[in-house]
């Protein structure tokens, strides 16, 4: 099979039947063959029957139904897990990302070698408010950053394309949809290209995220992915360097206040208490301050011991 395009999905019944014959006609015209993976993320709308009636007419029309909503990230996961398809498109089902790209992202995959092609959303005005523009950019420009994924423009994008091998190999959780290339390459998948694409206002219903407060988690996200590539295995290396540099200044502090106690008895001249030199107070939090932060280096590393994740490597191939 050619392609597999992963559709996730909430409340979307009106665009449903639109997406699939558009994305039936640019596969029928290219004679790729394909399935359709709709993950109905718990529709509180007429989504699934539609999609019922929908796998009658065509068999390559597949779907999940989660009993509740997850979230994009879950849909995504099992879509990927049950995709069979040598290159895995995902697209939103609102009709906002083009299947006319489809060909395209596809060719970027296979002839130029890419793991991964994300969309990159242009003449995006027409859709979305400046509310939501402004704030994109600025969370992919800290996400390039971060990632050292330095040409991607539109991290958030619907629209990619993978090559199967990608998907097997990640896990998309949370709400980390947001930071699928940065995932593909912390799993060693570095080929990672970009590719403008259409997009569209949104034609029915409206838009599943809204406010800022996806903003401050999509952050605290990035935070948290950025913090497990780089010590979620070895977590005494950022503990254990932050106590003893806190350590270490309690230690000089120790020895000023000391030192001046000490000369001061050996000279005869009246001394201060150890208790009025801001040295004393300094000494005092640093010491406990890095032994906190050994204490939580420690219980990291047993933590990430008893892991299941401890020994997933990521193997490309085998004899
Ligand atoms: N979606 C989903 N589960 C959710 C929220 C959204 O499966 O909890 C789907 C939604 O149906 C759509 C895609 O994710 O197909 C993108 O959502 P939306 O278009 O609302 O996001 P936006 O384009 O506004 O960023
Ligand atoms: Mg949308």
């Amino acid at each position: 099979m050619d392609v597999t395009v992963v559709v996730p999905l909430y409340n979307e019944e009106e665009s449903l039947r639109e997406l699939h014959d558009w994305i039936k006609r640019v596969m029928d015209e290219n004679g790729l063959t394909y399935e359709v993976i709709f993950v109905n993320d718990g529709s509180t709308d007429n989504s699934w029957q539609v999609l019922q009636d929908m796998q009658k007419e065509y068999p390559e029309v597949h779907a999940i139904r989660f009993r509740r909503n997850y979230g994009k990230s879950p849909a995504l996961y099992c879509g990927f897990e049950r995709a069979q398809g040598d290159v895995v498109i995902t697209m939103d089902a609102d009709l906002q990302d083009s299947p006319d790209e489809i060909p395209e992202l596809r060719r970027m995959i296979v002839e130029d070698g890419y793991d991964l092609v994300s969309g990159y959303k242009m003449n995006r005005k027409q859709g979305d408010p400046l509310s939501k523009t402004i704030p994109t950019k600025l969370f992919n420009a800290t996400a390039r950053k971060v990632s050292g994924i330095h040409n991607l423009h539109d991290f958030n994008c619907g629209l990619k394309a993978y090559r199967k091998e990608v998907v097997k190999h990640i896990e998309v959780f949370g709400e980390m949809h947001r930071y699928i290339p940065y995932l593909a390459k912390e799993a060693g998948f570095s080929r990672i290209g970009e590719k403008r694409v259409h997009h569209q206002a949104r034609k029915h219903g409206k838009s599943k995220f809204m406010g800022w407060n996806r903003f401050v988690n999509g952050y605290l996200d990035l935070l948290t992915l950025w913090f497990l590539s780089t010590f979620g295995k070895k977590p005494m290396h950022v503990f254990g360097f932050l106590g003893t540099l806190m350590f270490l200044l309690g230690f000089i502090s120790v020895c000023i206040v000391g030192g001046n106690k000490l000369v001061c008895l050996m000279q005869g001249v009246p001394h201060p208490l150890v208790t009025s030199s801001p040295y004393f107070y300094i000494a005092l939090t640093m010491m406990l301050l890095g032994t906190q932060l050994f204490l939580t280096g420690f219980l990291g590393e047993l933590v990430s011991r008893n892991s299941q994740e401890r020994n997933k490597y990521q193997i490309a191939e085998e004899f």
